[in-house]
């Protein structure tokens, strides 16, 4: 029912309410886990499913794509973390 907003104030798989916030963004790459913290979302309160608004989308695709190529400046290191303002700084 709200597939066609961008971002919606209900999650679409609980129901439940959206709330504005940060998050952790982990993705894992073969061997690797990336985790990026301090990303904006928008966060269900029922079930912890993490909305992200196109630019912020945008974002993680472009650190994603450096962390595949290797090409990340701020290479991750043991903990794997590093902030989302950090890379695009
Ligand atoms: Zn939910």
């Amino acid at each position: 029912m709200y597939s066609d907003i961008m971002m919606p104030d209900r999650c679409s798989f609980c129901k439940g309410k959206l709330v504005k916030g940060k998050t952790e963004f982990v993705v894992r790459v073969e061997n690797e886990v990336l985790a990026i913290k301090d990303v904006d979302a928008y966060i269900c309160q029922e079930c912890g499913e993490a909305y992200y608004t196109p630019e912020i989308s945008e974002k993680i695709d472009d650190i994603m794509m450096k962390f595949h190529n290797s090409t990340l400046l701020v290479h991750p290191l043991a903990a794997g973390e590093l902030s989302l303002n950090e890379v695009i700084a």
